[in-house]
């Protein structure tokens, strides 16, 4: 049987999607490269960070929609079939005011707050909340059901389905994409290598994509569970602040967030902004700690940051030719990652398809 080898650069959820889908076909044979693995927590590694949910943000009749769009189904499907994955269904709320509107948070979340979003056909219970129950200042709210991945589970569980299929992992820190075309774990060269390096893309030679930057990502774990999620459009404690609420399945705990702080590296907390994070967390849903209680009836697991992998003009899913090396991106998913990963993995490995059928005809 011909094989093709490949070698995937990245051990987040984008480069572990993409070597999942490709693992599936037995011809083909997959290196999974990465600095960063499933179990590493460090800044430069925005997978672990995440909440993860299910929360559309792509503006309707964009790539980035039709990704998310295609991206619900197969979270469903592995939420159900694989428990151990570390998915739950969790009901969720996302209350919206308009005075959010022009800040970083409010763009961020303006197709997630519409009072009658795209996605309304796509995930289940979709409901909106009665103008008479809204609560003061909230100008819409819906209601929905959505997943919430423990990534400490998820991640891992993606490296044994790949494992499982034959893809062999190890790690490496590459200067060249160029140079992952000879790191394939069989000695031979890579017919093609695909290039998941989330926001190391910027400085990745071969690659040097100036439109990369993060937007800075801070949360609270705690293992108080409150119940739904929760998601508001902005809070009163800063324009890139962020507001929500999320509890992660098999004991993952509940992140408490959070900020979007555009161009910003830090990768230390901010105690101050942890603090507004727990007590704007409580204000808006009191069950998170007992009756009467403030910030100290939380219980932290730890604080943490993460920098979501912007890219000015959207995602990078693209074919290139770097040295010779056939290359496919599959970068820059902000703070979608997750909720876009199958969508992005799948338009990622039909282009794999072209560049290896391409391959096969230049040798007919
Ligand atoms: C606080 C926070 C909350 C979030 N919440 C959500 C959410 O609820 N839902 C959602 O969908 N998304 C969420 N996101 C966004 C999501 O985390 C990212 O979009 C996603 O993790 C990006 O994954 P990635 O695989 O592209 O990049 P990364 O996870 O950063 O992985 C990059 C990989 O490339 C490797 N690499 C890079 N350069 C090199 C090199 N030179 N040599 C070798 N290896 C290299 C790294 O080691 C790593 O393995 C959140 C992000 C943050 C920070």
């Amino acid at each position: 049987m011909a094989t093709n080898n490949i070698v995937v650069l990245g051990a987040g959820v984008s480069g572990l999607t993409t070597a999942y889908l490709l693992s599936q076909d037995p011809k083909n044979n997959i290196t999974v490269l990465a600095k960063h693995m499933p179990g590493d927590y460090d800044v430069e590694y925005a997978s672990p960070w995440a909440g993860a949910n299910y929360m559309p943000v792509g503006k309707e009749g964009s790539h980035h929609q039709a990704w998310e769009r295609a991206t619900w189904p197969a979270l469903k499907e592995i939420t159900e079939k694989y428990p151990e994955a570390g998915i739950h269904f969790r009901g969720s709320v996302i209350y919206n005011r308009k005075k959010d509107q022009e800040t970083a948070t409010g763009d961020w979340f303006s197709e997630l707050v519409q009072p009658n979003p795209w996605y309304k056909d796509v995930v289940p219970d979709f409901k909106t909340t009665p103008d008479d129950q809204l609560a003061p200042g909230i100008d819409n709210a819906q209601e929905f059901t959505s997943v919430c991945i423990n990534t400490a589970v998820y991640l891992p569980w993606l490296v044994g389905q790949c494992v499982k299929n034959g893809a062999v992992f190890k790690r490496a820190v590459l200067k060249h994409i160029a140079d992952a075309a000879s790191a394939h774990h069989t000695g031979q060269k890579a017919d093609v290598v695909v290039n998941c390096t989330g926001l190391s893309a910027k400085t990745l030679g071969g690659v040097l994509d100036e439109k990369m930057y993060p937007a800075r990502g801070q949360i609270v774990v705690v293992r108080n569970d409150p119940g739904p999620m929760v998601s508001a459009s902005g809070t009163d404690d800063g324009e890139d602040e962020a507001l929500y609420i999320m509890t992660r399945a098999a004991g993952g705990g509940t992140i408490l967030g959070g900020s979007y702080q555009k161009h910003n590296w830090d990768g230390t907390p901010d105690m101050n902004l942890a603090n507004r994070i727990m007590k704007r967390c409580i204000k808006i849903c009191p069950s998170l700690v007992k009756e009467g209680q403030g910030i100290e009836g939380l219980d932290i697991i730890r604080h943490g940051v993460g920098l979501r992998p912007l890219r000015e003009g959207g995602t990078r899913i693209e074919k290139d030719k770097v040295n010779g090396v056939a290359v496919v991106h599959n970068y820059g998913h902000g703070g979608f990652g997750f909720q876009a990963s199958f969508g992005c993995a799948y338009a990622t490995v039909s282009l794999v398809k072209d560049v290896l059928q391409n391959k096969s005809l230049a040798k007919l």
